[in-house]
């Protein structure tokens, strides 16, 4: 099988990873530079003898495309779905590109998420203020991803310096426009992966319990609770089934003292979902290539505590990282920028409280201001 992902960074190449074994061949598209990589080396891909350098030629190529981010030109979009190829859909991918269509969806699918109201002029804003109330967060309906294109509204006051910021966002893109949601005071973030294969069957992995550090994810835990499992993994089958969704969804939820609100969705493989590559009988990747083509979904059980942790801005790790027992680090091959997703680590134990000694060890290796997740996680007990 060979597989064409829109988009050429980690995703692709740690599904390139994974693909490997079971003799899927990966080739990425980099939207950007408008080439054709390989995403482990980044080099060109050879078909016999040719260069395969256009996306034309390797839509040819593949015998299913997929994607690994949503904010994807619809003018590619549409071409990749046109060739009959395309999975999960466009649908779903414009569905995690525009919260707009988002919000639509969960509401369609009948799950709880938090109160909004979309913003085009000063007046909506006004409108919204009303409608959601304050404190609220306004995101911008196209183009965000780790937080970035939100503002907080902490009162009605502060809405006029807001708002030229906000104008400024709407004018530069063409169809852009505002959601402003209503400030959820949430315990603690989660969120599901799962894999939906053609035929509907469902394999979820366990929850993550994510910490997030500036509006950026640095730390996923996956947990065990019954209960939550269960009431999330209803919301996913709503929403994938909806969609008619075929592969790896990623579930953003709120946990409001053990009621899941959903805060977003990902319609694809997803960093809250790394842990899996140690913790997990199948990872993530392994399964979205699995269920893209038409192959059996392998068992999502936990295998061993674990805990991932975001590498941030940094190209470099301490040697005595590599010594922890349980230890296991990724790097993505990018080149170093400051707050950059770099790489991550999974710490893998048998069991809960060998687990946070590992951390405990690791938060004594890594420095405070680049992990603060971890030493703050690494401090409880
Ligand atoms: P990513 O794509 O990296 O997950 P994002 O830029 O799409 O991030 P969100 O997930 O919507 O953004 O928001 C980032 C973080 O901001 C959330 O994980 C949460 O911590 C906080 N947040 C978002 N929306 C709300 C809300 N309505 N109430 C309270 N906190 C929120
Ligand atoms: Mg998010």
């Amino acid at each position: 099988m060979h597989v064409l992902v829109l988009g050429a960074g980690q995703l692709a190449r740690m599904m390139s990873l994974a693909g490997a074994p079971l003799n899927i061949k990966i080739s990425a598209y980099d939207v950007g530079s408008e080439s054709v990589v390989h995403p482990l080396t980044q080099m060109p891909i050879v078909n016999g003898k040719a260069v395969v350098d256009d996306l034309a030629s390797a839509i040819r190529l593949a015998d299913v495309i997929t994607a690994e981010f949503e904010h994807i030109p619809l003018d590619i979009l549409a071409i990749c779905e046109e060739s009959g190829k395309f999975l999960p859909s466009a649908k779903a991918i414009k569905a995690g590109g525009d919260r707009r269509i988002e919000k639509k969806l969960l509401d369609d699918a009948g799950v709880k998420n938090a109160r909004y109201f979309v913003i085009q002029s000063y007046e909506d804003f006004q409108k919204a203020i009303e409608h959601v109330g304050v404190p609220m967060v306004l995101k911008s309906a196209l183009g965000g991803y780790d937080g970035k294109g939100q503002w907080r509204l902490k009162e009605a006051g502060q809405a006029d310096a807001i708002w030229a910021e906000m104008a400024e966002c709407i004018a530069a893109t063409k169809n852009q426009a505002i959601v402003a949601e209503e400030f959820v005071p949430f315990g603690r973030e989660v969120s599901l992966v799962g894999a939906r294969s053609a035929d509907g069957t469902v394999a979820a992995y366990p929850l993550a319990e994510n910490v997030h550090t500036n509006g950026v994810l640095s730390l996923s835990t996956a947990i065990t609770d019954q209960a939550l499992q269960e009431q999330a993994k209803q919301i996913f089958s709503a929403v994938a089934d909806r969609l008619d969704y075929v592969g790896v969804l990623a579930l953003e939820f709120f946990d409001i003292n053990g009621s899941l609100l959903v805060n977003e969705i990902a319609p694809r493989v997803h960093n809250s979902g790394h842990w899996t590559q140690q913790g997990a009988e199948t990872c993530q990747f392994e399964n979205h290539l699995r269920a893209i083509c038409g192959m059996p979904l392998g068992s999502t059980r936990l295998i061993r505590e674990t805990t991932m942790i975001n590498i941030l801005g940094e190209d470099t790790l301490p040697e005595a990282v590599m010594v922890v027992e349980g230890c296991h680090i990724h790097w993505y091959g990018k080149s170093q920028r400051p707050g950059r997703k770099m790489g991550h680590i999974n710490v893998c134990s048998a069991d809960l409280d060998s687990l946070q000694s590992k951390l405990a060890a690791l938060a004594e290796l890594l420095d405070q201001a680049a992990y603060p997740a971890l030493h703050e996680f690494a401090g409880k007990s």
